[in-house]
């Protein structure tokens, strides 16, 4: 039986966290309603159900964990940064889910992942606000590996990443969304920011 978007909303409301965030990883866990909104954009696609998964920079594994409880055959996160990785192993755990956690770099993907092709990534990268362009390997990782892409951008970000995307891909759907963040870092100086972002779907022509 499939999961309704506020149902999974609580339960990815309950996951652990990023313990220490990293500012130069823009290291922060997709809220709740946001990972959801984007997971049921994937769903109603049929892109989640029986497909193989890649959640590129899974962090604390709240997309890869949200894709299994949604169905999907077998799914993978990738990170770079060991710590997140241990959270999203007790959270995958805690949910009784199975997620395959891999600690690697997206623009340098490890074995096996660098020979995989899968139905679908999923992935909230970077958005480029501490180091510029680093959510460009994200695209390049996700084209190469996935025949569809669901990702969360910054509002407005979409004329560019379809010209960077250029022939190896194209845009097929985006919705607006809210991104609202905790104070989580020192350098954050409000309460909350609320970041205007879209939710897009990218068909691979690569993959
Ligand atoms: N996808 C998670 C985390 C988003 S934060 C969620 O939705 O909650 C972005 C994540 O990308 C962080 O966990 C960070 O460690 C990871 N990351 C940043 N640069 C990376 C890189 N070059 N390769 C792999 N992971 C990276």
């Amino acid at each position: 039986m499939t999961m309704r978007l506020r149902q999974l909303e609580m339960t990815l409301q309950g996951l652990v966290g990023f313990v220490h965030p990293r500012p130069a990883l823009e290291q922060y866990s997709t809220p709740a309603p946001l990972a959801a909104r984007l997971l049921f954009l994937a769903h109603g696609q049929g892109d989640l159900e029986g497909r193989t998964v890649l959640d590129l920079g899974s962090g604390t594994g709240v997309l890869a964990c949200g894709a299994a409880l949604l169905g999907a055959a077998r799914v993978t996160g990738v990170d770079i940064d060991p710590d997140p990785l241990t959270v999203a192993r007790e959270n995958a755990t805690r949910l009784g889910v199975e997620v395959e956690w891999i600690e690697g770099e997206v623009s340098d993907l490890p074995t096996p992942v660098r020979d995989q092709v899968f139905d679908t990534v999923v992935m909230n990268p970077p958005f480029g606000a501490q180091v510029r362009h680093a959510d460009r390997p994200f695209v390049n990782a996700a084209l190469a590996h996935g025949r569809t892409v669901y990702g969360i951008f910054n509002a407005g970000t979409l004329p560019f990443l379809a010209a960077y995307i250029g022939e190896r891909g194209e845009c097929t759907d985006a919705i607006a969304a809210t991104l609202v963040l905790p104070r989580t870092m020192r350098h954050h100086t409000r309460d909350r920011v609320e970041v205007p972002v879209e939710c897009v779907r990218i068909r691979s022509r690569v993959a």
